[in-house]
């Protein structure tokens, strides 16, 4: 048995060894990038499997604070005819991407609230999913405000549509699909798209005024984002009994921690920064208040504050959590298939 562990060992070496080395040649390489884009690109033009079920992919999961290669918020809701993505924060559309999210059939993307961790990569979102074809032109939800923040950006961006219309020609790339359009939301029901009901709620993060929060209901199944909040009334009566919910959350130790820190190494202003945050983040310790309340499935750390950047960080971050919860991480998906009670929780 030890004989022949040690072969398999071996084999195992000399064959990485190998194709290592059949890298140092040029045919190899060759055969080797076009297998690699043959596969991206297959995954990217299948879209993903059609069973009917609401689809939750992490596309970003982290927060402005921690030193991490998270991507800053984003989730993505699928079914098999629906695509909307809630915020858009840095680092967000290579996730999207790496993940093979059908871009030509994006609907929309609901924002929470302008903080730039939740805006900062509309425009990539845009152009991302205008050049593999969209149909009909990006609509942005968002909460008053919207209308500036979609202006600007479309204004912004204006020249870098024109390159690329003058480049590829307008049959290609249409102009008119390449502006952003603004939809103001008030709270309650903000889209009924087919079986698929998008509802608005009120955030609790001043002074932003007014952040919103939204729950997802298709076929029997409901996942509610909460953007950046504090736990509050509103959040017991939308999360009440919810498949999952993802929410905004805060470690205090660890913001503690980095507080002391800082004051301790003199950087001050530093330390008023991560001491100003505690008070417009969910903790950990509210929600799980909130759960004995809610009768949730799963609750979902996003937006992580800071985002834990090694084990240890993690460890602390997931403290006396009951069992329904979990940090989410770039990369997971939350699979609910239509009226069922499973939630089916894969990670990368
Ligand atoms: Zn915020
Ligand atoms: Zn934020």
């Amino acid at each position: 048995m030890i004989k022949f562990l040690t072969y398999l060992v071996l084999s195992v070496v000399v064959l990485s060894g190998l194709l290592r080395y059949s890298l140092e040649f040029e045919s190899a390489q060759d055969i080797a990038i076009e297998q690699v884009y043959r596969a991206g690109m297959s995954n990217a033009a299948n879209g993903l499997p059609n069973p009917d079920s609401l689809r939750v992919f992490v596309c970003g999961s982290a927060s402005p604070l921690g030193n991490t290669n998270r991507a800053q918020a984003c989730i993505a809701v699928l079914t098999p005819s629906h695509f909307y993505v809630f915020d858009s924060g840095a680092g967000s559309t290579a996730n999207i991407s790496g993940a093979g999210l059908p871009y030509a059939r994006l609907q929309g993307v609901f924002l929470t609230h302008f903080h730039s961790d939740h805006i900062s990569e509309l425009y990539e979102l845009n152009l991302a999913s205008w050049v593999r074809g969209r149909p009909k032109a990006l609509r942005v939800y968002g909460p008053k405000g919207v209308r500036k923040v979609v202006a600007g950006i479309n204004d912004t961006y204006e020249l870098d549509v024109g390159y690329r219309v003058e480049h590829h020609g307008s049959d290609l790339l249409n102009p008119k699909l390449a502006k952003l359009k603004a939809e103001t939301i008030r709270t309650g029901v903000v889209l009924e798209d087919g079986d698929l009901t998008v509802t608005a709620y009120a955030a609790s993060h001043a002074p932003i005024e007014p952040a919103v929060g939204y729950r997802i209901d298709y076929r029997g199944r409901s996942v509610v984002i909460s953007g950046d909040s504090l736990v509050t009334a509103d959040t017991r009566r939308i999360a009440s009994k919810v498949d999952l919910l993802l929410h905004d959350a805060l470690s205090l130790p660890l913001t503690e921690a980095a507080t002391k820190a800082a004051t301790t190494a003199g950087l001050t202003r530093l330390a008023k920064i991560v001491s100003d945050v505690m008070d417009y983040h969910a903790s950990t310790e509210s929600l799980i208040d909130l759960n004995a309340d809610i009768d949730a499935g799963i609750i979902a750390f996003y937006h992580l504050v800071p985002a834990p950047a090694n084990l240890l960080m993690s460890k602390i971050f997931e403290r006396n959590l009951p069992e329904n919860f979990l940090l989410a991480n770039d990369g997971d998906w939350f699979e609910l298939p239509s009226d069922s009670a499973a939630i089916i929780h894969t990670s990368n």
